[in-house]
């Protein structure tokens, strides 16, 4: 069998979900899974009617969700024809139905708690995946709707809900592969689950790579095909850098530093369950299918260019702390990782002096309260709207001099921590976030004027 993902541009509209439908079906002999993300747009819609309901904004949640209730109503009349559309439709309200009693209710109880948020985030995909479901079926697809949320079991870590692989594999066992052994054509919202006792979750933003490779791995998929809105993982962002080049194939480490580091174009979950079982992962383009792609596997051919891509993460708090009481004492190190632990919050980059420490984290609401804590040990300043810029490729390891070349060629950039990782297959930096479009450009230039054609398109 196989997995193929849809994200949220290659469902956004009847066209989008009719091609995707078509390039299901071409497949149908290797036993397609199907995962449809929300239509584009829809779930950061769905956060800010949760949040205008959190601060009792009750006409602008309901408005967001009516506007979102005619899209989706829309796409599906587009899609099916009146006649069957009239026989989602009732399914289709009350969801919204539930929705908006969701919204009235958070207005009525004042506060929006991230189990609630969960709950609101997840309709995108509940819906999208109802409706193309009986799109799909219309089109000569044996597809059967099958709810995420009673497939993918986690922890309750709202927001970013960690798979319960065991207990989630098991359901798969049971509610998936009866119906690919039955010639039918499962089809999924990604994004969602919910933990043992029933509660939604989600598995965080852009999550649904990672739920077709949960998918994919759970019922050992020949392969996990992720269909997006470009023609694979490319040199660098091409929304950032349009002379970005696609990259034919990629090893799971190199693609998991560069999705790690900012590349949208997948999820940085999504690789471990592909990589345990070495299943690999494509790229694919909606609207060009016929485009190769990019192929994600074990071990990539060489390249005889330095780098396979530059990634930039952007949305970045810098944290300083500068002990000079502490000066050499053992142990002081850790007391600051388990401030960023007790506030679950990933750590990126690190760098030390004999004095100091800097570190990264993505910029979040925490920052001020980790701050606080880390101000009982030390003198602590921090500094948001920095980006990290991560250059990654196998060819880092045996390159003298690389690092040279990386920083000649943003002379007039101020850099203000370097790391190269552990990996020894990244080289990273954080710059000041309005430098990212030219330290990029400047970087794709020096880099991949010319390219090998063995590995980039
Ligand atoms: P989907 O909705 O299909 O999941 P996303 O928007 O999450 O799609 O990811 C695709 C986007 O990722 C692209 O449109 C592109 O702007 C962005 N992107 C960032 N870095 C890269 C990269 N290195 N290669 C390809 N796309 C990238
Ligand atoms: N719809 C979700 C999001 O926008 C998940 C996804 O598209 O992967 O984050
Ligand atoms: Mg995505």
């Amino acid at each position: 069998m196989i997995v193929m993902k849809f994200g949220g541009t290659s469902v956004q509209d009847a066209a989008a979900i009719d091609r995707a439908a078509a390039i299901v079906r071409e497949r149908l002999r290797e036993k397609p899974a199907v995962v449809v993300s929300a239509l584009a747009k829809i779930t950061d819609q769905l956060l800010a009617m949760a949040a205008a309901a959190g601060s009792s904004d009750r006409d602008k949640a309901l408005e967001l969700s009516r506007a979102a209730r005619e899209r989706h109503y829309n796409t599906a009349l587009d899609l099916l024809g009146t006649h069957a559309f009239e026989q989602i439709a009732p399914e289709l309200e009350a969801d919204f139905n539930s929705l908006d009693d969701l919204l009235r209710g958070v207005v009525a109880v004042g506060e929006l708690t991230p189990r609630t948020t969960d709950v609101i985030a997840g309709f995108g995909e509940r819906i999208s995946s109802k409706i193309a479901a009986a799109a799909f079926s219309q089109r000569d697809i044996p597809a059967q709707h099958v709810d995420g949320r009673r497939c993918i079991v986690t922890d309750a870590n709202f927001g970013k809900a960690v798979p319960q692989f065991e207990e989630t594999n098991a359901r798969l066992s049971q509610m998936v592969r009866p119906l690919l052994e039955n010639g039918r054509v499962p089809l999924m919202g990604g994004f969602i689950g919910s933990t043992r006792e029933g509660v939604s979750t989600t598995l965080g933003r852009g999550g649904s790579d990672f739920s077709a490779a949960i998918l994919g791995a759970g019922l050992n998929a020949q392969r996990i095909e992720i269909w997006t809105d470009v023609d694979g993982m490319m040199t660098t962002d091409p929304g950032l850098c349009p002379q970005a080049r696609r990259i034919k194939t990629i090893s799971f480490e190199e693609a998991a530093e560069l999705a790690y580091f900012g590349a949208k174009v997948l999820h940085p979950a999504t690789l471990l369950p592909a990589i345990q079982k070495n299943i690999p992962v494509l790229i694919l383009n909606s609207r060009n299918p016929q485009c190769e792609g990019t192929r994600i596997t074990a071990t990539a051919p060489k390249s005889k260019n330095a780098f396979k891509a530059i990634a930039a993460k952007k949305r970045i708090t810098v944290v300083d702390v500068v002990a000079t009481r502490m000066l050499m004492a053992h142990g002081f190190l850790r007391s600051i990782f388990e401030v960023f632990a007790n506030h679950r919050c990933p750590v990126d980059m690190v760098s030390t002096s004999e004095v100091s420490v800097s570190v990264t984290v993505d910029s979040n609401e925490s920052i001020a309260a980790i701050a606080a804590d880390l101000g009982k040990l030390a003198d602590v300043k921090y500094e948001g709207r920095k980006a990290i810029v991560c250059l990654v490729g196998e060819n880092i390891r045996n390159t003298p001099g690389i690092a040279a070349k990386v920083f000649s060629a943003i002379p007039d950039v101020n850099i203000q921590m370097i790391s190269q990782g552990a990996s020894e297959i990244n080289i990273s930096f954080v710059i000041d976030e309005p430098d990212v479009p030219h330290v990029v450009s400047q970087l794709h230039r020096a880099f991949f004027s010319e390219v090998d054609p063995d590995v980039f398109a």
